[in-house]
């Protein structure tokens, strides 16, 4: 297909596209709350002629165009952050908006404007009749927000779904992105010995031991090392709680809750032993480390328990999926973008961390509006991203050769 041929029908849809997007905002949809957004993007794609619209088990719409051989999935999550302090915006989140050649309002950016642009590209592949031995699956997901990645792990595991590549399309400005780091929380509870608060040496402070514990742990932050594309990970103790028989007792219970950012080569059993390090350290003797479980229903009513673990993921620069969006790109606009990484999570977690399929972010919009107040994303943003899902699958496909 033309190149030029697929830019002026992407160009020709920007309003459209635009005013799809304000009204995807519109419809608020928080994590687990995405029902009627799905509803709304289910009507878009049968309108646009997709071969097939079907909504899984968690509730995430797959939209698919072709039946060839090579499989390229197109994944946006579909819910959103809430406002944050309604003061720092200075108009209704929830009520999207196109003007001064921008769209506003929660989502634009994260990542409403990739679904949006999803729509707009398989209209156009059908429109144009851009086919080749391939099938795309335009996923909108749910709950991307709440656990990353959960969404592609049912749609994995089951549903069935194994694409040959996954374009994730959270904002990248256009930008060719190969990876970021992991994630995972973890619990430590450390255990005392209560005792009357007016003789504290009959007892054993289960306070006093865990402020060692932070102390050390915030030591192990400056150790923590990393490669020079996605860089080092980092530990952060994001909460503490205590408890014993009374306050004028010594308690007998301590935990701390930490986020942990995996660099490239950390891994969950790394992680924790880590941490079982630093207790052992601190002679800490009573002491336990685990990995929640999120296990917060969908808006179907599913409840698909997953550990709060979200492997780290990058692809390199000759990757063929890289070299393909690359060479679409300079079809399309002229020019290879710059190749780099969001610094935040992203469904590639689960599509690419655990399940091996190569990921590239694509994406309209900027990082730095994810979950800001006053977010939008540029129009011409919308529309080149159309332009790019429409041309990635074939050359993707012709990569191979
Ligand atoms: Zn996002």
């Amino acid at each position: 297909m033309d190149p030029v041929k697929i830019m002026k029908a992407a160009e020709r849809g920007a309003e459209t596209t635009a005013r799809l997007l304000a009204d995807l905002i519109s419809i608020r949809s928080l994590s687990g709350d995405e029902r009627t957004v799905v509803e709304r993007i289910g009507s878009e794609m049968s309108d646009a002629g997709f071969d097939e619209v079907r909504v899984d088990g968690l509730g995430s719409i797959i939209g698919r165009i072709g039946s060839g051989k090579t499989v390229i999935a197109i994944d946006a999550h579909i819910d959103t952050v809430g406002e944050g302090n309604r003061a720092l915006w200075s108009f209704d989140p929830f009520k999207g908006q196109v003007r001064d050649g921008k769209v506003w309002g929660r989502g634009a950016a994260d990542q409403k404007g990739g679904m949006a642009a999803m729509i707009a590209a398989g209209r156009m592949m059908k429109e144009l009749h851009i086919e080749d031995d391939f099938t795309v699956l335009f996923t909108g997901t749910v709950m991307e927000e709440d656990c990353d990645g959960l969404c592609w792990q049912h749609l994995i595991k089951e549903e069935g779904l194994k694409p040959d590549v996954c374009i994730i399309t959270e904002p990248t400005g256009l930008n060719i992105y190969r990876g970021h780091r992991g994630r995972m929380e973890m619990e430590l509870a450390v255990a005392g010995r209560s005792a009357h608060g007016s003789a504290p040496e009959r007892g054993d402070n289960a306070i006093y031991k865990m402020a060692r514990v932070a102390l050390e742990i915030e030591r192990l932050n400056s150790r923590l090392t990393g490669d020079d594309f996605l860089g080092k990970g980092t530990i952060v103790v994001s909460e503490i709680g205590s408890s014993g028989p009374s306050q004028c007792a010594v308690p007998d219970a301590a935990r701390i809750y930490i986020d942990r950012r995996l660099a490239l080569e950390d891994t969950k059993e790394l992680a924790v032993a880590q941490l079982q390090a630093v207790c052992e350290l601190e002679k800490i003797a009573d002491f336990k480390v685990s990995v929640p479980v999120y296990k917060n229903a969908a808006y179907s009513g599913k409840i698909y328990p997953t550990e709060k673990y979200y492997p780290t993921w990058s692809i390199s620069e000759d990757h063929r999926a890289v070299r393909a969006a690359g060479s679409a790109c300079r079809e399309l606009f002229g020019a290879v973008p710059r190749i780099d990484k969001w610094t935040f999570s992203t469904n590639g977690v689960a599509i690419c961390g655990m399940h091996k399929i190569p990921c590239v972010g694509f994406g309209p919009g900027f990082e730095e509006q994810a979950h800001a107040p006053d977010e939008w994303t540029p129009v011409e943003h919308l529309w080149k991203a159309a332009a790019f899902y429409a041309a990635f699958p074939a050359a993707f496909v012709r990569s191979k050769q």
